[in-house]
């Protein structure tokens, strides 16, 4: 293939998203893991796929980054996942520990990659690997908005019984409880959806959308999502590689816009080629900026607990 892509963490997210990479003939893929052997096993148990599938593209895992030199992509997905009754929050400490040994790995051997953060909580994770790269905020993106969106995408396609294809939905803000879904910004095929659903039903939209995570723990009880969080990643992945210029909502570190400074949060940006090209900054009502402002000041108290980094 063209373009090779690490995944660090070969479990359910990272494991996932390398078969959808590589079933998508997007790019060779290298499965890094603590557990190099679960990492080699699965990289194996997906090769032996690719006869009958019909893709060429190579999958290796293991604990070693030697194999992941020069890669176009870093998706990071190592670290732990919540269990019921834990918070993305109280994953701050591990995943800290986690994500600057493994930032410093990506970078010695991948100095111009674009990373791809996944790991929670999110928007902090995000910040951890900017600080420790030292890359410019291009390539440095986490993903979150494109998962919650496809959340609310979903929900408003099953309100109204029509093609989820014709639905789009933005979801605004940090990866947590205050993120901000944006009725106003989603259509249906074009129709603005505040003219299709009744208010009470886009306000319950909303608040399973802000659940979505949550929802899907409960029924698993040991581990959170992966199916939905792995196709977000594939279609950010896909954007950058092929140079797409996708209007994806992804966590940036703004500079800024939407008067907010030195924090990653999520907005629709432009993905290409560079990474994150440009922020689009949407006119939000008084209460969607309040809203904004609340969830980046969740976001901010969790930098701000941050162990030096
Ligand atoms: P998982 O437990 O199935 O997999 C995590 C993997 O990371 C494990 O295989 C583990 O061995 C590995 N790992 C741990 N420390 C490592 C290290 N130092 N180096 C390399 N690998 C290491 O968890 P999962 O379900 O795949 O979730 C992974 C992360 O993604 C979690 O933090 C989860 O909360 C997060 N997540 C985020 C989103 C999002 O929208 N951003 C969505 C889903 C999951």
């Amino acid at each position: 293939m063209q373009y090779k892509v690490t995944v660090v963490g070969a479990g359910n997210v990272g494991a996932t998203t390398a078969q959808r990479i590589a079933e998508a003939e997007l790019a060779d893929v290298v499965m890094v893991d603590v557990l190099a052997d679960l990492a080699t096993g699965k990289a194996l148990d997906m090769m032996e796929a690719a006869p009958v599938l019909g893709f060429n593209a190579k999958i290796t895992g293991g604990g070693d980054y030697a194999p992941t030199a020069g890669s176009d992509v870093c998706v990071v997905t190592s670290g732990l996942a919540r269990k019921p009754g834990m918070s993305r929050d109280d994953l701050l400490a591990k995943n800290t520990e986690i994500i600057k040994e493994v930032t410093t790995q990506l970078v010695k051997h991948s100095p111009h990659t674009i990373i791809v953060m996944v790991t929670n909580p999110l928007d902090a994770m995000c910040e951890v690997a900017r600080r420790v790269s030292g890359f410019p905020r291009e390539r440095v993106i986490g993903m979150a908005g494109v998962l919650d969106a496809a959340r609310m995408r979903w929900f408003i396609a099953d309100a109204l019984k029509v093609s989820v294809e014709d639905v789009d939905a933005f979801v605004l803000g940090g990866h947590g409880d205050t993120m901000v879904p944006l009725p106003r910004y989603a259509t249906v095929n074009g129709i603005p959806l505040p003219q299709l659903l009744p208010a009470e039903t886009i306000e319950a939209i909303n608040t399973r959308t802000r659940n979505g995570g949550i929802e899907i723990v409960n029924y698993y009880k040991q581990g959170s999502a992966y199916y939905a969080p792995s196709a977000a990643v594939l279609d950010m992945v896909a954007a950058i590689l092929h140079d797409k210029k996708k209007i994806l909502p992804c966590a940036v570190y703004l500079q800024g816009e939407y008067g907010l400074e030195g924090l990653f949060v999520g907005v629709p940006a432009v993905l290409g080629r560079k990474g994150m090209e440009k922020v689009i900054e949407l006119e939000l009502s008084a209460d969607e900026k309040a809203a904004l402002q609340k969830s980046a000041d969740a976001v901010h108290e969790l930098v701000h607990a941050l162990p030096s980094v």
